[in-house]
């Protein structure tokens, strides 16, 4: 069985290796948080002291780190993991970044004779317990042939979006269509409150109706409706505000770079970013409920 080196074990990148480790692949893990390692380990995986430690000698290189500059900065470089580790993997980063980075890690691994593949996620933190994520691959056809067998294990679709950086491009594209879903799905939600709907009778209207969105099915923002969605628990964990305004602000790049248009993107930029500046930051990103109701 192929050894996965896996960095980054937070919110999806836990659940994602703990998948791995079930399905019995042999894992090296490493993250800066002493409590993502502990996890990893009590389910038996081999933790290790630096993300070098993980990557050294693997088959199968994966990360899920927060950013562009966590990517680039443990990639590339004198000291970065290209130039450093022994062995010849398969690198796989997972991370939501900038397509333009990802294309210039893809490049400097290319250089070392690495196969990369940039493969965002979709689904959430419920999607990467269930190992239902969808993958959305930049790359090469083979690269992503070697790395189907851990895709299938994680996730429940992968679509290969095209060269690298393609991957990234598709799922900023996904994310800022969520944003606009999320919060228009929120003012509806408050608009019928605010007019002495209950929320459940709204929601289950509209979850049938042409109002259907991917917030009402399985992720609804207003608390108490559904009981397992971050809104029932405070909007703990899940899909951070602060990782949302980062894909807006890579939506809001290529919208410059490419000249296009997108003015409902811009939109929810805008207001997540004040959402943000209200000191909700740390929240599921479907605590923008609060922005419409500061009762919440
Ligand atoms: P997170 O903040 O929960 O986890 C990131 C982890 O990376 C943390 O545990 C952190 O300690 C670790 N880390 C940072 N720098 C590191 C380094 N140099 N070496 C080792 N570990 C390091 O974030 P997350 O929610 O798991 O998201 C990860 C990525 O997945 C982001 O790009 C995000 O946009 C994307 N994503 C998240 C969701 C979601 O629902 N949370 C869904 C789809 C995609």
């Amino acid at each position: 069985m192929k050894t996965v080196g896996f960095i980054g074990l937070g919110n999806m990148g836990g659940p994602m290796a703990l998948n791995l480790l079930k399905a019995g692949y042999s894992l090296k893990v490493f993250d800066l948080a002493p409590a993502a390692l502990k996890c990893l380990a009590d389910a038996g995986a081999t933790t290790t002291a630096s993300a070098f430690d993980a990557a050294n000698d693997v088959d199968v290189l994966i990360t899920m780190l927060p950013s562009s500059p966590h990517v680039k900065k443990l990639y590339i470089g004198e000291s970065g993991l290209l130039n450093n580790i022994s062995g010849q993997p398969l690198v796989i980063d997972c991370s939501t970044i900038a397509p333009d980075i990802a294309k210039e890690v893809s490049k400097a691994a290319g250089k070392r004779g690495f196969e990369m593949l940039d493969a965002p996620v979709s689904g959430g933190v419920a999607g990467a317990e269930a190992g239902t994520l969808t993958f959305i691959v930049g790359g090469s056809d083979n690269a992503l042939e070697q790395g189907k067998p851990l895709f299938e294990v994680m996730g429940k679709n992968i679509f290969h979006a095209g060269d690298h950086g393609a991957g990234q491009v598709a799922k900023i594209c996904n994310n800022m269509l969520l944003a606009i879903q999320m919060i228009g799905t929120a003012e509806a939600l408050q608009l019928g409150v605010n007019n002495g709907l209950d929320p459940t009778v709204l929601s289950n209207i509209m979850n049938k109706s042409s109002g259907n969105n991917w917030p009402l099915e399985v992720y609804n923002p207003y608390p108490g409706v559904m009981d397992n969605a971050p809104a029932s628990r405070e909007y703990e964990g899940g899909f951070l505000v602060d990782l949302m305004n980062k894909d807006l602000g890579l939506a809001m790049e290529a919208t410059l770079s490419s000249m296009s248009s997108t003015p409902m993107g811009s939109l929810a930029k805008s207001l997540y970013n004040l959402h943000s500046t209200q000191g909700h930051g740390k929240l599921d990103f479907s605590s923008i409920q609060k922005l419409f109701d500061k009762s919440i």
